[in-house]
């Protein structure tokens, strides 16, 4: 992984946590996370040796904190991408890291291939993830962080941005401004696309996965590269996107389990239709990818095989 750091934006910055209001359990250090934490799992996901759970229990929810402070630079590292991944700026660092800095030093961060992870989760999707495909002379969105200053200045320092792709709904997040900022247009499932109040709206309901190029006014080129493959389930418009036969990006369909590393489905999160949901599961079984980037969840690797299994197995758990 890699990422580009640039100098933080001036401007106004986000809430800072608060070292007098922290669970007693962060071990002592430079970072501690504050009690308003929402246990998104963002700060765990990144830095995982750093950050541990207290899970929910009777009367509480769950929440995040320090397990041990990092041991080396690379884990430093981590752990201030972590701050700035928060979508409640509840990680605090005592050496004076702040939130904005942090989104500076810290993304977009390099997954694999022409994937960036956009950090910068933002209140409005519930802290879903945000990624941007840079197609070499075409950069594509694919759902919306938070506005920060310093990824669109990175965006347009890469020659700017020319679509959104929004997963469903609730992960629309601050897309409107990033549309406006680069004249981009936004592809929004039609069932969902009410979500969505800002320029460059393009609702999509196709029938059944299609290339992007067969939904575009300007076909061929970039589009080519990326299909859209209709996943009703967890809303009636989710949309999952494949890019060059690999890299699925699966909103809240499916991601990976923190806890088994396997693909599965949120059950608890359904809002459509869970029926609806399986049969999606069951038409990935026919579209090979090997990275699975959600909204939600965790994002990562298996080779399509056991990708294809474990699927399966997701749409026959789901079924009993
Ligand atoms: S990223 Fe922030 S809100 Fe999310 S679990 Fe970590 S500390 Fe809590």
């Amino acid at each position: 992984m890699r990422h580009t750091p640039s100098r933080p934006h001036p401007g106004r910055e986000p809430s800072m946590a608060n070292p007098r209001r922290i669970y007693p359990e962060n071990a002592p250090g430079e970072f501690f996370v504050d009690t308003r934490c929402i246990d998104c799992d963002n700060c765990r996901a990144l830095a995982p040796g750093v950050f541990g759970q207290r899970p929910p229990a009777a009367g509480r929810d769950g929440y995040a904190y320090v397990v041990r402070q990092p041991a080396d630079e690379a884990e430093r590292r981590a752990a201030i991408a972590a701050l700035a991944a928060c979508p409640v700026a509840c990680i605090g660092s005592r050496a004076g890291v702040r939130p904005r800095a942090a989104v500076a030093a810290s993304f977009p961060l390099h997954l694999h291939g022409p994937v960036h992870l956009l950090g910068a989760s933002s209140r409005k999707s519930y802290d879903g993830k945000a990624y941007l495909a840079d197609l070499g002379n075409h950069r594509v969105m694919v759902d919306a962080p938070r506005w920060e200053p310093h990824l669109a200045e990175w965006i347009a320092a890469a020659g700017g941005l020319d679509l959104i792709l929004v997963t469903h709904r609730d992960d629309v997040a601050d897309a409107a401004r990033y549309a406006e900022r680069f004249g981009a247009r936004v592809l929004v499932g039609a069932a969902d696309a009410d979500a969505y109040r800002g320029p460059g709206l393009q609702p999509v309901a196709p029938a059944r996965p299609a290339p992007l190029a067969a939904l575009m006014e300007d076909p061929g080129g970039p589009w080519e590269r990326l299909e859209v493959i209709p996943t009703p389930g967890h809303t009636e418009g989710s949309l999952c996107f494949r890019l060059d036969r690999r890299y699925l990006f699966s909103g809240d369909h499916i991601a990976f389990s923190r806890l088994t590393g396997r693909p599965y489905g949120f059950r608890n999160y359904c809002w459509y239709d869970w029926g609806r949901l399986l049969a999606s599961v069951r038409l990935l079984l026919d579209h090979p990818f090997e990275w699975l980037l959600p909204a939600h969840g965790r994002y990562g690797h298996l080779p399509w095989p056991q990708m294809r299994r474990d699927l399966a197995e997701v749409a026959r758990r789901g079924a009993a």
